[in-house]
């Protein structure tokens, strides 16, 4: 059976329940969320019980997050699922505030993280990667955890919060954890539940899209720039609406490369349907 999964919804509950483990000498490890889990979520909690952490989660649809012509009232939310999901994973603490609790006031403070915001999904959805770094930056300093996991699956919200931590100087490791798939190589994301099922099927060509261009472009054998078209070219001819990016970069920088010479990824974001789909994978 595994252990209970204590639920607190406060700030002033969450410390106490992170302290109980911490006096027992335990490390701690947050599992930032938003809820409607699968096993890419259940995969960061896997990888801070690994690490000897306590997992602690949260989950939290922050409105902050998402533009006034995007999906917040329709995220799926699924509260006693995703408990018994995390409960099964053996994390320890869930944190699931309402939105008065980590927004009590009206916040005077935004934590802006410049350079890797500047390209990719940063122009299509202003204000994004801000809503993202200042609420997880409330998450971490009310957790204080030792750890914390995120997946690659959002490679630009990685790199926004690894950048974020060594700026201020967060006493915080951050964890990349790679990218859980479905068995046939879409990435398990909350937002493919909007798909149909003939989307479902043409959801599938991202994915085989993107390994052709990272086969294509390994080793620097070939121009990213043609690769990448050719591949959003055939996105679009298979049903896609719209690919708003598809293009090689810098696996540290995020910076658009020609050749690729040092590690790299191939990252991209497309609508499909009322679904925005975004994946990446590595080069090598
Ligand atoms: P979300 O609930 O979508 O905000 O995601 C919460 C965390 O889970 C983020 O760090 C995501 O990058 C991570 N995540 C989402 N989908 C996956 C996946 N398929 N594999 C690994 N991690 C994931």
């Amino acid at each position: 059976m595994p252990e209970k999964l204590a639920i607190v919804r406060t700030v002033a509950e969450l410390r106490h329940a992170v302290a109980a483990y911490r006096a027992t000498g335990r490390t701690v490890g947050l599992v930032p969320t938003m809820g409607a889990l699968h096993e890419g979520h259940v995969s960061l909690v896997e990888g801070a019980l690994a690490r000897g952490d306590v997992p602690v989660a949260s989950i939290f649809v922050n409105p902050t997050q998402f533009g006034p012509n995007e999906d917040f009232a329709a995220y799926p939310r699924d509260e006693a699922g995703d408990f018994a999901k995390l409960e099964a994973a053996g994390c320890r603490i869930v944190f699931a505030p309402a939105k008065e609790e980590m927004y009590p006031v009206p916040m005077l403070t935004t934590v802006k993280v410049t350079g890797v915001t500047d390209g990719l999904c940063g122009p299509f959805r202003p204000g994004h990667f801000d809503g993202v770094a200042t609420v997880v930056t409330k998450l971490l300093m009310m957790a204080m955890p030792d750890r914390g996991y995120f997946g690659e699956k959002d490679y630009q919200q990685l790199q926004v919060i690894k950048t974020m931590v060594r700026d201020l100087a967060m006493p915080i490791e951050i964890v990349g954890m790679p990218t859980v798939r479905e068995s046939d190589g879409l990435a398990m994301s909350s937002r493919n539940r909007y798909l149909s099922a003939a989307e479902r099927t043409t959801a599938l060509q991202l994915y085989r899209e993107m390994n052709t261009v990272a086969k294509t472009v390994r080793g620097g054998r070939s121009s990213c720039s043609e690769a990448t078209a050719a591949a959003s070219k055939a996105l679009l001819a298979a049903g896609f609406d719209k690919v708003e990016y598809l293009t090689v970069v810098d696996a540290e920088s995020l910076q658009p490369l020609d050749k690729v010479a040092s590690p790299a990824r191939v990252i991209a974001a497309t609508r499909l349907g009322r679904t925005r789909l975004i994946d990446n994978i590595a080069v090598d």
